[in-house]
């Protein structure tokens, strides 16, 4: 069996229908099975080691930004290594504009790296990420209690035709306004906490 580690990032940890919604394919635990969960959130020098390889990359800067504004739900799956590989093929490609139709992030990915979930992409990655994560969370206890439904609405699909203007430069200013409304009706968030899932929403788009 393998270790994988599991992040709901911010754009799936608060947009709470995209959460239900990725919850209840993983809850289903077909071929693997959910160890831990936990809110967490990381320090930059964890995503600066997690993501390594794409330092020096254009969007490094806004990567760590996405990945430490705000407590995302870190957790570790066990599976075998087939079951990951589907795991992965059920999740979809990296970038949402390449993201297999019916994937989970062709459903609730709103744009470029803005892509819901990491999952370790084999048993090798898995075990060191594992290993490198639980030097600052505990990866052995299900402490949060994720809901398969909610009444809040999914704006995913209208998310992505705004941020795709925003992308373009067309209507920047109207375009990231209502993606700031409909990301507020999507999450029970306000204040500092929902400037920062704007702020890196935006960030995605540049
Ligand atoms: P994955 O999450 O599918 O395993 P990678 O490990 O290649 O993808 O990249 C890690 C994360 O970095 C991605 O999930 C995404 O958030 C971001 N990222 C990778 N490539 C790009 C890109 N070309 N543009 C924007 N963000 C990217
Ligand atoms: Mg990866």
């Amino acid at each position: 069996m393998a270790d994988a580690l599991l992040i709901f990032k911010p754009d799936s940890a608060y947009r709470l229908a995209a959460r239900a919604g990725i919850w209840g394919w993983l809850a289903s635990e077909r071929d693997w099975k959910v160890e831990s969960l936990d809110w967490f959130q990381p320090p930059a020098d964890l995503i600066e080691s997690h993501y390594d390889f794409l330092q020096g990359r254009p969007f490094f800067p806004w990567l760590v930004d996405f990945m430490t504004a705000l407590p995302v739900v870190v957790g570790r799956v066990t599976a075998s290594a087939d079951a990951l590989k589907q795991m992965r093929h059920d999740l979809g490609e990296t970038q949402i504009a390449r993201s297999r139709p019916g994937s989970l992030r062709e459903r609730y990915g709103i744009f470029g790296g803005l892509n819901c979930l990491h999952l370790s992409d084999a048993a090798e990655t898995g075990a060191s990420e594992v290993k490198r994560w639980s030097e600052y969370v505990q990866l052995d206890q299900i402490k949060v209690d994720l809901d398969e439904k909610t009444q809040k609405q999914d704006h995913t699909y209208h998310l992505r035709s705004l941020a795709t203007q925003v992308a373009g430069g067309i209507h920047v200013e109207l375009a990231s306004q209502l993606i700031r409304e409909l990301v507020a009706e999507e999450c029970e968030l306000d204040g500092e906490k929902l400037d920062a899932l704007w702020r890196i929403t935006l960030g995605a788009l540049s």
